[in-house]
């Protein structure tokens, strides 16, 4: 037997953006603990903005489970958030609403800002670094300067240790700005495994006196000047099994259609502040416009050439879900719209 120390992760009640909350409780297994064998567990929910305080247990509802390597016998379990009687999910737990399908594979796009005293690493204080050009992939001090390579090395190692699917980070276009992909297949899988990314980046960032802005437009300045820093978007990328295997341009052409159609519905869970970032600038369609394209990164949807080239088949990618938006919602709007399509 040995004692494992089981860090419960959920996510809070706050509106628009949820946050992710956690706490550890330490139990003894003969081995690394299975998804049934650990315990539903509570918190007060009266301080999470997810209960009143006369009735405050809420009940965490293991739902995925990563080895942590961060720490000796360590597990990370995401949780759903349930009422107190166990069994109706709570408000606030997007994941228990959304349809999942195994066949339908998801690729994210993280992007998001490193912030130190306020303002993104490498920013000079009470002031803005050179403009937008060299970041985006950059190398060398003055491109990235020299903690934040460390940090998303760091990252990519406890991903993939605890067996999160990350496929790949870059510098991004605005200083301080970098980005991480994950791919998962399901709905519920891919946002696990992106909520716990987002969880571990967090948790690593503490050390360096460093947080993660995952706001999608955080920097609008200079004074008095056009917004001139680029936004932080979760690009998704997806794909059915009927997209890969059948596809086809009348089929495609439909589901072009019905993403028009419920523009709005894919909007209002497509990130706090989005009209802030998707202005028709800086590689964005706008908001109130449905777009697609080839290759196009202006577009709301891009098809890659890959897809035009194998006969309309294989991923799409929805530039419009921003660095904010829940990977719940977002993955099941976009296969609920797909599903309504014959
Ligand atoms: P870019 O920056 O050019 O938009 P990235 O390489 O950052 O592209 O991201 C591409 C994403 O597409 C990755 O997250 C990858 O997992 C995802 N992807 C690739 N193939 C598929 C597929 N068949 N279905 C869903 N997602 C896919
Ligand atoms: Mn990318
Ligand atoms: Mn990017
Ligand atoms: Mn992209």
């Amino acid at each position: 037997m040995a004692k494992y120390k089981l860090e419960y992760i959920w996510l809070d009640g706050y509106t628009p953006l949820a946050s992710l909350r956690s706490k550890t409780q330490i139990k003894e297994f003969a081995s690394f603990p299975k998804l049934e064998e650990l315990p539903n567990w509570g918190f007060d929910g009266s301080s999470t903005q997810q209960a009143e305080g006369k009735s405050s247990d809420c009940v965490l509802k293991p739902v995925a489970v990563f080895p942590d390597v961060t720490r000796r016998n360590g597990v990370l379990v995401m949780c759903e958030v349930m009422m107190p009687d166990g069994k109706t999910p709570h408000p606030s737990n997007t994941r228990a609403t959304i349809p999942d399908d195994p066949g339908t594979w998801f690729g994210f796009e993280q992007e998001y800002f490193f912030y130190k005293d306020g303002a993104p690493l490498g920013f000079p204080a009470g002031g803005f670094p050179g403009p937008q050009g060299p970041y985006y992939t950059g190398v060398g001090y003055k491109n990235v300067g020299s903690v934040a390579r460390e940090i998303v090395e760091k990252h990519i190692d406890i991903c993939l240790d605890a067996g999160i699917n990350l496929e790949g980070i870059n510098a991004e276009v605005a200083k301080g700005q970098w980005e991480f992909q994950i791919f998962g297949k399901g709905s519920k899988n891919a946002a696990d495994q992106m909520w716990v990314a987002r969880y571990i980046l967090a948790r690593l960032t503490e050390a360096y006196g460093v947080d993660i802005e995952w706001q999608c437009k955080p920097i609008r300045g200079p004074f008095n000047q056009p917004l001139d820093w680029n936004g932080s978007g979760m690009h998704s990328n997806f794909s059915t099994e009927r997209m890969r295997s059948e596809g086809g341009k009348e089929y495609f052409e439909k589901l072009m259609a019905a993403f028009a159609k419920h523009m709005d519905e894919h909007i209002a869970v497509y990130g706090p502040d989005n009209h802030l970032r998707l202005t028709g600038l800086h590689e964005t369609q706008s908001i109130d416009k449905f777009t697609y394209g080839l290759a196009d990164r202006g577009a709301s949807i891009r098809i890659p050439h890959s897809f035009v080239n194998s006969g309309y088949k294989g991923y799409l990618e929805d530039r419009r879900p921003n660095s904010a938006a829940d990977p719940y919602l977002v993955a099941g709007r976009i296969l609920k719209t797909i599903q309504s399509v014959a």
